[in-house]
């Protein structure tokens, strides 16, 4: 083994809150240095995140709502959010940025714009947040694909089935929360567009580990979530294309959301503020544009490649573990971010995590990953663990667990 990686980022300011300090109880009553191994679930904030959020305590009140100077604050704060996250996925100038609670919402809040009777296709490699709003609008209109094993056959099923049937949107995941996989979503883009249909990028485990911009990829939408992004929980986004969001379905109806309210007739606003029915979310806003911030500080490729580097370290030690089974989608995809998903041969994945847990310190999420139409497909059906990595973690913890794993499976069954 070579030695422990350096941990990017490199400066104070861009440590996460969760690392060499956080130590948890084993089960002989010892602690253990805690091994994060969870990041594709929720990131440990940022230190420069929770230091902008303690500087923007004091100042927050009402948003668009007041004409005290803290409200004026608090709106110019919120807006200035807005314009950090949209850049962060490279905006288009016309492209609008709802501010959202979490990817799920952005997911549904889309679904709500689709003009009637517009189908949507999916791939059944989605996480459920990018397929039961399609399905609950309409199961007749949202018709789900099974992805083939290569990367290439599942855009040439695509471009069969963007062919076959005339479709408003198409869905995929920017990269896929049980293997880390993607497609090339240039090429998706223009595949789906060349047919008449837009293009949404489930982006909730894309745009934290990889530059992501529509402007390059030609996708309409992205939408993603900040806990998965090392701020808090209670933010996200959905960014792209104006049209819809201006003319769909108020995602939530409420004060905020409209510019007259009469007892038999309303008018709503345009969006992004059609979406945002409430009062919004200043602190959560500021945290979300600090982590974004602070991603675009890092020289750029400088977190791809110690990711890259760390999920290298975990395949290759797992994959030398007698009766450890690594998942994938694709046999061709290149590049997945750092999720790992893999089986122990006749263990249960809960009894693993918890073995971990208990034992080791190792903190892995175990089960169907929200996921369940593919992990069925891929003959795991009752359920696997899953490692992954982002920033902060270190090739010590990617160490722990192979190790944890190679003890647990000399245990014998
Ligand atoms: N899409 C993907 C690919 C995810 O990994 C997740 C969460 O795990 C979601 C969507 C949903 O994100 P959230 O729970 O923040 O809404």
């Amino acid at each position: 083994m070579t030695a422990v990686l350096d941990c990017p980022p490199t400066t104070a300011a861009l440590l996460p809150t969760v690392g060499a300090d956080t130590r948890v109880p084993l089960v002989d009553g010892a602690t253990a240095t805690y091994a994060n191994l969870d990041v594709a679930a929720s990131a440990p904030a940022l230190v420069s995140v929770a230091a902008k959020v303690a500087e923007a305590l004091p100042l927050y009140a009402s948003v668009h709502r007041g004409a005290g100077y803290l409200s004026q604050v608090s709106t110019a704060l919120y807006e200035s959010a807005r314009d950090t996250v949209a850049a962060f996925v490279g905006a288009r100038e016309d492209d609008v940025c709802v501010l959202t609670r979490t990817t799920t919402d952005s997911l549904s809040l889309l679904a709500g714009c689709l003009p009637a009777d517009g189908a949507v296709l999916v791939l059944d490699v989605e996480h459920h947040a990018d397929l039961l709003p399609w399905q609950q609008r309409s199961r007749e209109l949202c018709d789900v694909l099974q992805a083939a094993p290569t990367v290439a056959g599942t855009l040439d099923l695509l471009a069969d089935a963007l062919a076959a049937r005339r479709y408003v949107l198409l869905a995929v995941t920017g990269a896929s929360n049980v293997t880390g996989e993607s497609l090339p979503l240039s090429r998706v883009a223009d595949l789906a567009h060349d047919h008449g249909a837009l293009l949404l990028v489930d982006g909730a485990q894309l745009v934290p580990h990889r530059r992501f911009s529509l402007a390059e990829s030609g996708a309409d939408w992205v939408a993603f979530s900040g806990h998965k992004l090392y701020a808090p929980f209670g933010t996200g986004a959905l960014v792209g294309r104006r049209d819809w969001l201006d003319t769909g379905r108020p995602y939530l109806p409420g004060g905020g959301a409209v510019a007259q309210v009469d007892l038999d007739a309303t008018t709503w606003v345009a969006a992004p503020h059609r979406h945002e029915g409430g009062s919004p979310n200043v602190l959560g806003a500021v945290a979300l544009a600090a982590a974004c911030d602070a991603l675009s500080a890092l020289a750029p490729g400088a977190l791809e490649q110690h990711e890259r580097d760390l999920r290298t370290r975990l395949v290759d030690g797992l994959v030398g573990i007698d009766g450890v089974r690594l998942l994938r989608i694709w046999s061709d995809s290149v590049d997945p971010t750092g999720v790992v998903s893999f089986t122990v041969d006749g263990a249960d994945p809960g009894l693993v995590a918890a073995y971990l847990s208990a034992e080791h310190g190792i903190g892995v999420r175990d089960g169907r990953f929200c996921a369940h139409p593919l992990l069925a497909r891929l003959g795991v059906g009752g359920g696997a663990l899953r490692a992954s990595v982002g920033v902060g973690t270190s090739s010590d913890d990617v160490d722990r667990l192979v190790t944890a794993i190679t003890r647990f499976v000399a245990l014998g069954p």
